[in-house]
This record gives C-alpha cells, structure tokens and sequence, in this order.
C-alpha cells in the first residue's frame, strides 16, 4: 500500500553536521567525569533516560533512525496482535472483568474491515460502580507507604517496557499511527510513570519537616506532608491513548490515589492493555478502574458525580471547557487538569538554516497525520526567504510516503475516522477558494487505500490572514504557510489565537532569545530538525500548554507535575 517508494525523509548535510556535533560534545563531556559530577550535583532533577539494547533510546526525537532489531521485533508483535485482533474485551471494575449489556466494535481506519475487538459500551451504571470501587480501594492504597507504591508502579512501567512492541502494534492498527510513533507513545508512557516515581523518591514522599516555632519552653514540630486527593478521573483522547492515559494514571497512582480511566471511543484497546499492565504489576483491585464507552454517558457520569476528587481531561477545547464548567458545578473546588488542543506556529527569519527549518516543519505539520495536539499547523516565514523555503517544503511534502502505517518506511497512516476524513474534504475546497493548495489537497482512495481514511499532507499558502482557519484547530494533515516583513510581526501573529501549546522557531541565536522571551506557548524550541513544534519527552521537554492549551500551568513530565496530584496537609505537634 505504500505509494511511494519508501523514503525517509533524511537529514540533509548541515543537520548531519550539526549532529555529528553533538556527539562529540558529548563524547568530550563524558571525558570529564569530575565536573560532570558537579553539574549533576548542582542539577539533580532528572535520572538520565535509560538505554535500550546497543545504546538506543528510542523518543520522538532519536525516533527517524532505529536499529534493525527494532523493525524485527514489531513484525514479530504485529503478526502476534493481528492474530489477537477480533476478541471481546471486559471492562476491569473492582478488580473483576465486567461485561455490559451492549458492545461496540472497534474497527482499524486502514482498514474498516479490519475489526481490532469488541468493547464494552459501558453506562452510567458502570461508571458509578467503577467509581465506588475505586472509593473503596482509596483508604489501603493511600496509606501504604509512598516506598510501596513507586516499588508497584516501577513494575507496571517496566510490564510495559517488556510488551512495547504489542503496545506498538496496537497503536498503531488502532490509531494509524506509523511503526516508530505507536513505539514512542509506548516508550513516553513508561517514561511518565517513572518520571513521577523519581519525584516522589528524590522529595522522600513530600514529607518535609518545617521550622520549629520561636516558643520558649515548648517543643513544636510542624511537617508538611503532600497528601492524596481521593478518587482521580482520567478521560484522554484518540491520539496518544497510551502517554495521554498512563502518564497521568500513573501520576494519580503513585500519588496516591484510586483511579477510573475511560478511553476514546477510538482507541479502547490501548487503554485496555494499561489497565493490564497495571493489574499484572499487581496493584490491588479497585485501585485502578477500566470503563469503556461514549463521552456522553459514561464519561459524562463520571465528571457529574460528585464522588470524583479530581480530573484530568485532554482532549479538545470545545469538550474540555465544557467539562470543565460541569465539574466546576460541585459543592466546593475540585482540582481539574485539562491539557486541551493547540494551534502550534513556526516563525522562520531571514537567518534561519532552511535545511533544518524543512525538516523540522515537514515533520511537526505531517506526523501522525497532523493530528498532534502540538502539530505545526501554521507557518510565518520572513519574505527574503519565503520562496526559498515554500519551494524546499512543496518538495518534501510530495516525497512523503502515505499508506498502511505499521508497513516499515511509511510515514502517513489514515486519520482516525469517517469524521476527521469529511472535515479534510471539507477544509481543503474552502481552503482552495481562500487560497492556494500548494502539495496535497485530495483524499486518496484508490486501491488499498478505498477502505481507510487517507488524507494527502497538504500544504497551503496565499490565504488572508484574517481567514478563520488560521486560529481554528482542524487536527488533520494541512498546514499554512505566510510570508512576514518581520520576526515582530512574526512574534505577534504567532501569539494572536487563543491557544498556547507549543511553537517552533528557525533563525540567528539573537532572535531566539527574542523569540523565547514573547512567545505565548508551553513548550518551544528553536532551530530543531527533530520536529518544529512536536516531540517532547518526560525528563527533556515537560509537556504542557497555556492560555486555552491547559489549565494547570505545570507540564507533564516536569518537575511539578506529580504534585498537582496531591494537596499539602501541615501538621502541628506540641511535643
Ligand atoms: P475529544 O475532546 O473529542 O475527546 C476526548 C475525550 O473526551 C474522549 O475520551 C471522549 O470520549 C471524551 N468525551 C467527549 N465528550 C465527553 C463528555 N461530555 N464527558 C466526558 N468525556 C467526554 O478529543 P479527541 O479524542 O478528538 O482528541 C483530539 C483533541 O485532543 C485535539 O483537540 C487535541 O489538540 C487534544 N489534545 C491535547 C493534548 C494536550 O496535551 N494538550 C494532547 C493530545 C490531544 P469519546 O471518544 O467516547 O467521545
């Protein structure tokens, strides 16, 4: 099914130069042991990430160039999980598989004769009871000792190290993500859960003992501890079902508390084999709650019933605001994390290294479809070189290979579904009256192709910039691209929409700074070939967004993260 003959879409010279310069920084830096130790006195924050067999670690970074192993071992998965593909799936409630009386099927958007399983269309029922299981389990698990639960979630993290290529494989039948994408969200999920772990070890549980009170005569010991909320909600969306679920599953839990988790509607399968992971790790019945079924039921119970602590919600910004104010109807406050959609520039200058700036775009703009949260969907590029670059990403968009996604070498999987393919159809001919279609712009559905949902990478120039599709997030394979006069002109367009995720810079090491210094986003990078605008990693880039991108203003995988789980408790004690 692959169109095109593979091609991977290569660094060009001077980013294999810029590579091969970092290497041998590194390898210079690991020549000096002593002062390594004190930089890594100074900054304790971060373990270094584990390495894989032959060095490799894969993140959606290091993600364009696996080892061959890594190729073999998803074919062997795949063909295991293709075999697998067709059963029906419980929910897990109070430790027992629980089935409801009606299904849904789960079909693949490669192929919609694909049937991945049968899934539980759990009710409001369902939702309550997983909710009281979880109220039951809350007490044991919030009063076991912190050294236990990051013991118990360590294992969970490294069951899904030990079955990524299965989770690969899924991901990848389930949301048409390509090979080394489904590994990496895989990968991310493990990295989350141990990256909270390391917090909670490195703070000895958030337990600090405070100052003594100034009274002569009376021993006063005042400690505060970070305590549990209760029962978590996690809601997550289609398109990083694993990260998305584990990594604030895995928060909540190590945390402290219980957890009921419901997947999209698309991709039950994922979330179902973390809920497994988290069983086999062995944490007790209850702790953790599976649900499956629609948004407008069972999650809906499960952000109206007032047996809920706390939530995290990412999704879109439509429905998360919209849970937000429902959950906000309750007795008192509530915590609510809400990681929502974005709508992620580029600004390019005069200065900018093109090769890199391509390379970064086509990747952040194309990646899983364009249907990242963080994806590049606009682009502002300085007139002196406009041309220049318009020409270089028309090029690389029209090599990309689009097809059957877990085929080695394919780069575009399908969108996830019948609706996002309409919304392509529908974006492109408006787009193509607005302005120009500069690559792509057609579904494709010839051949293998007619039983998917396969979208043309589409690039797009000459539209106004008062056209409404500049602020609005159409979470598919199209980005625009517009000439500037500026870097502040650049700058102030960048940050005139509503979202705040992440954003991408290419030019001169002075107008970064100006760059980081004005831009409106959670997480930005500057002259990055790995991606413009995507691919963080716990440990490296926390993920997060501001202003209608999230609700929390602490990004996952950061420093701060795993304590929004928790709510701080001071005790007083006149000895
Ligand atoms: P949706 O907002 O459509 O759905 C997200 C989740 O909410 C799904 O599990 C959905 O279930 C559920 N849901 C829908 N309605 C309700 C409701 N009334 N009550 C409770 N739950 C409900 O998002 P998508 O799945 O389409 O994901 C794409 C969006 O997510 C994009 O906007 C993207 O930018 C954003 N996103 C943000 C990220 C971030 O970190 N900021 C990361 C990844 C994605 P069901 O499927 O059953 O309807």
């Amino acid at each position: 099914m692959v169109t095109r003959k593979a091609k991977k879409v290569a660094p060009r010279k001077s980013v294999k130069k810029a590579v091969k310069r970092t290497r041998i920084v590194k390898k210079a830096a690991s020549r000096k042991p002593v002062a390594r130790k004190r930089a890594a006195k100074k900054a304790p924050a971060r373990k270094a990430a584990p390495k894989k067999a032959g060095g490799f670690k894969l993140t959606y970074a290091t993600m364009f160039n696996p080892p061959e192993e890594m190729h073999n071992r998803f074919e062997t998965a795949l063909a295991k999980i293709k075999a697998e593909m067709g059963r029906e799936h419980g929910m897990i409630i109070g430790g027992k598989e629980v089935l409801a009386p009606e299904k849904f099927e789960d079909r693949s958007p490669i192929n919609q004769d694909w049937l991945l399983g049968r899934f539980q269309k759990g009710t409001v029922e369902h939702g309550r009871q997983a909710l009281q299981a979880a109220r039951k389990a809350f007490y044991g698990w919030s009063r076991m000792s912190w050294k236990d639960r990051v013991r118990l979630m360590r294992k969970a993290a490294d069951i899904i190290d030990k079955r990524i290529y299965e989770f690969g494989a899924v991901l990848s039948l389930e949301v048409g993500k390509n090979r080394t994408e489904g590994l990496g969200d895989a990968a991310e999920t493990a990295d989350l859960i141990r990256y909270a772990c390391d917090r909670v070890e490195e703070n000895k549980g958030f337990i600090v003992p405070m100052g003594k009170d100034p009274i002569p005569g009376f021993n006063i010991q005042n400690v505060s501890v970070l305590r549990p909320y209760g029962v978590w909600v996690v809601i997550s969306p289609f398109n990083f079902p694993c990260a998305l679920t584990g990594g604030p599953v895995g928060a909540a839990l190590v945390a402290g508390n219980t957890v009921v988790m419901k997947p999209a509607t698309n991709t039950p399968w994922t979330v179902r084999l973390i809920a497994e992971a988290l069983r086999d790790a062995g944490l007790p019945d209850g702790v953790f709650n599976y649900v499956s079924g629609p948004g407008s039921t069972i999650g809906q119970e499960l952000i109206e019933n007032p047996g809920v602590d706390g939530i995290t919600f990412t999704g879109s910004y439509d429905v998360g605001m919209g849970i937000f104010r429902k959950f906000a109807g309750g007795r008192y406050v509530r915590p609510a994390i809400l990681e929502l959609g974005g709508k992620n520039p580029c600004v390019v200058t005069k200065n900018a290294d093109l090769d890199r700036a391509s390379l970064g775009i086509v990747r952040s703009a194309f990646g899983l479809q364009g249907q990242k949260c963080s994806a590049n969907s606009r682009i502002y590029v300085e007139k002196p070189v406009y041309d220049k670059l318009v020409e270089r990403l028309v090029d690389m968009t029209n090599k990309l290979t689009i097809g059957d996604p877990t085929v080695r070498g394919v780069f575009l999987g399908p969108v996830i579904n019948e609706g996002s393919y309409r919304d392509f159809k529908q974006f492109t001919e408006e787009l193509s009256k607005a302005g120009k279609i500069l690559a792509g712009g057609k579904v494709r559905t010839d051949g293998a192709f007619a039983k998917g949902y396969f979208c043309q990478p589409t690039l797009v120039g000459d539209v106004p910039l008062n056209h409404r599709l500049w602020k609005h997030e159409m979470f598919l394979p199209i980005t625009m691209v517009a000439p500037i006069n500026s870097l502040e002109e650049g700058m102030k367009l960048a940050n005139d929409t509503e979202y705040g995720l992440t954003a991408g810079f290419y030019g001169s090491k002075q107008e970064t700074a100006v760059f980081f210094d004005g831009i409106e986003a959670g997480v930005n990078y500057a002259n990055r070939p790995q991606g413009s605008t995507t691919g963080a990693w716990p440990g490296f880039q926390p993920f997060g967004g501001w202003k209608g991108s999230g609700s929390s203003g602490k990004n996952a995988g950061g420093h701060y993260y795993v304590q929004l789980y928790m709510h701080e408790q001071i005790q007083t004690l006149v000895a």
